[in-house]
C-alpha cells in the first residue's frame, strides 16, 4: 500500500519549520479546486480555512505549547452534522439555507484542538442511500472511476479523502454509510460503538443506530480523532459514560497477540457476492492463518434477515425524526400554500426527495396500529436475536470478518431504478448497526475491473482500542 504521512508526521515538519499549515491548506483547496467535477463539496470554506492556517502558523511560532491535539489536521464533515454559523442540509431542498445555530459535540471538541474543517461534503438525503445518488446537488462521483459511484450515504466524505482534499473526513453510519463508501473509494472508515461519539448536533436519521464515523489514510489519525471526539456528553442522553482509552498510545505498544477471527460461510458464500471479492476475502483469511492467527467459519443464520429488519427499524425511526422538517420550524417553505395544512403537505412534497417520502410513507406503514405487532415489534425481536448472537459469537472471537459489500463500486444510475437492489447491497454492514459494535472497513486491494476491495472488522463493544490496533497491524504486516 502506498504510505501516506500521519498526522504526528505532517505536526514534526510544521514544528521544524519545514512545511506551514497555510501552504498545506493552498494544496487541499488546489486539489479541491481541480476535482470540481467530482462534486465532493456542498460547500468549500477557503476563506476561513486560510485564516485558521494563519493564526496556527503564527501559533507555532510563538506558542508552540498551546497547540491543541489536532494541529494541521484539515478535515471534511459531512452535510448532515452541524457547525455553528454553517449551512447544514442533508443534501435536502426541505434544509435549503438553514443555519446552524450550534455546533455539534464532536465538531466542537475537534475545533477546541485546532483542526480545520475544510468544507462540508455531499451525502445521499439524509443519509439514506448507498451511492449518494439521492441528494439534490447531484451525485459526487468516484476518483478512481467518474463513472461509477462512491458509494453512499457518505459519498462525498469518502472521496475528499480519496482526491486528497483533506487529510480526515467525518461521515455518519446508520447501516454502512462510513464504511461501504470507504470500500468503494479505497480508504479506511470507521464506526465507533454506538453512543462512543456524541450524536448531538448529527441530524438524526435513525436514531438507535446513527453513529459518526471518521475517514481517513491512516489507523493513527483516525485513532487520534476519536480520542479527541469521543466521550459522555450531557447533550446526548445516549453517549457513553465509559472513560475513553488512550488510542494512539494503544498503536504504539505494537501488536503482537494472535487473534481468533470469525467468519461466515453464509456471508462468504453469499449467492450476492461478486467472484473476485469472494476470492479476495477467502485469500486474506488464508493470509491470516498463515500468519497464525485462528480464522474458523462459524454459523450465523441470520444474515438473510438483516436487511429486512433493519429497513423496517431504520424507516419507522426516521418516520419520526423526519417530523420536525415541517415547512415552519426549518428550512424550506413553500412559498404559495394557502392554509398550515397546504403548508406542511406542499413544503413536504416538494422539500423531501423520492427515496426519503418513501422511507416516510415505509415507517408511518410499519408503525401504524394495524401493522405495528406485524412489522415493527417483529423487527425489534429480529435486532434482539441478531444481537445477541453477535455477541454470543464476540465471546469466543476476538473479531468478526466480513467483505464490506457484496459489489465493488456500482455504475452510475446502475441502482436508481430498483430500491430493494440497493437495499441488499447492504448485507454486511448493517450487522454493526443492530448490534451497535465498532466496524472498520480497511483497503484489501483492487478488483480486476480496477475498483478498490475492502475488507470489514468488526469487535465487541467499546473494544476500538483492539479493533484499530490490529487493523494497523494487519495493514503494516499483512495487506
Ligand atoms: N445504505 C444504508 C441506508 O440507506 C445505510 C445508510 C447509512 O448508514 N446512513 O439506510
Amino acid at each position: 500500500m502506498k504510505v501516506y504521512p500521519t498526522l504526528r508526521e505532517i505536526q514534526a515538519d510544521l514544528l521544524t519549520g519545514k512545511q506551514t499549515v497555510s501552504g498545506m491548506v493552498e494544496q487541499y483547496l488546489s486539489h479541491i479546486d481541480s476535482t470540481n467535477d467530482l462534486n465532493i463539496y456542498v460547500e468549500v470554506y477557503a476563506d476561513e480555512a486560510r485564516q485558521k492556517a494563519a493564526e496556527l502558523d503564527q501559533k507555532i511560532n510563538t506558542a508552540p505549547d498551546s497547540l491543541g491535539k489536532l494541529f494541521g489536521m484539515v478535515t471534511s464533515i459531512k452535510d448532515v452534522i452541524c457547525q455553528e454559523g454553517h449551512g447544514v442540509t442533508a443534501a435536502s431542498k426541505i434544509l435549503e439555507g438553514f443555519t446552524s445555530l450550534y455546533s455539534a459535540t464532536a465538531v466542537e471538541r475537534m475545533l477546541a484542538e485546532d483542526v480545520i474543517i475544510i468544507g462540508r461534503t455531499n451525502c445521499d438525503q439524509f443519509a439514506m442511500g448507498s451511492t449518494n445518488e439521492n441528494s439534490v446537488y447531484g451525485p459526487t462521483l468516484n476518483a478512481a472511476d467518474p463513472e461509477k459511484v462512491p458509494g453512499g450515504s457518505s459519498g462525498g466524505a469518502a472521496v475528499s479523502v480519496q482526491a486528497d482534499t483533506c487529510l480526515t473526513a467525518l461521515g455518519s453510519d446508520t447501516g454502512g454509510s462510513v464504511r461501504q463508501p470507504a470500500a468503494f473509494c479505497g480508504v479506511l472508515g470507521f464506526k465507533p460503538t454506538y453512543g462512543r461519539i456524541s450524536r448531538y448536533g448529527l441530524l438524526a436519521y435513525a436514531s438507535s443506530f446513527d453513529q459518526i464515523g471518521i475517514l481517513g489514510r491512516n489507523i493513527e489519525d483516525i485513532a487520534c480523532l476519536l480520542e479527541v471526539m469521543a466521550g459522555e456528553d450531557k447533550m446526548d442522553s445516549t453517549s457513553s459514560r465509559r472513560a475513553v482509552d488512550n488510542y494512539e498510545d494503544f498503536l504504539k505498544n505494537n501488536f503482537n497477540k494472535k487473534v481468533k477471527i470469525a467468519y461466515f460461510d453464509t456471508a462468504v458464500e453469499h449467492k450476492s457476492i461478486d467472484a473476485d471479492i469472494r476470492q479476495q476475502t477467502l485469500n486474506f483469511i488464508d493470509q491470516l492463518k498463515a500468519d497464525g492467527h485462528t480464522v474458523e467459519a462459524v454459523d450465523f443464520a441470520y444474515l438473510d434477515y438483516i436487511i429486512p429488519a433493519y429497513y423496517v427499524l431504520t424507516t419507522a425511526e426516521a418516520s419520526s425524526n423526519l417530523s420536525r422538517y415541517d415547512g415552519i420550524r426549518y428550512g424550506y417553505r413553500h412559498p404559495d400554500a394557502k392554509s398550515l395544512q397546504e403548508t406542511y403537505e406542499k413544503s413536504r412534497t416538494e422539500g423531501f426527495s423520492k427515496e426519503v417520502k418513501r422511507r416516510i410513507m415505509l415507517g408511518t406503514f410499519v408503525l401504524s396500529a394495524g401493522y405495528y405487532d406485524a412489522y415493527y415489534a417483529k423487527a425489534q425481536k429480529v435486532r434482539r436475536l441478531i444481537q445477541d448472537k453477535t455477541l454470543e459469537i464476540l465471546d469466543e472471537y476476538d473479531f468478526i470478518l466480513m467483505p464490506t459489500s457484496p459489489s465493488p463500486a456500482f455504475d452510475l444510475g446502475e441502482k436508481t431504478s430498483d430500491p430493494v437492489e440497493m437495499y441488499l447491497a447492504d448485507i454486511y454492514t448493517v450487522q454493526a448497526n443492530m448490534a451497535g459494535i465498532p466496524a472498520i472497513n480497511i483497503p484489501l486491494g483492487t478488483h480486476q475491473n480496477g475498483m478498490p476491495v475492502g475488507i470489514q472488522l468488526m469487535a465487541k463493544h467499546f473494544k476500538e482500542a483492539d479493533l484499530l490496533a490490529y487493523a494497523n497491524y494487519v495493514l503494516k504486516n499483512i495487506i
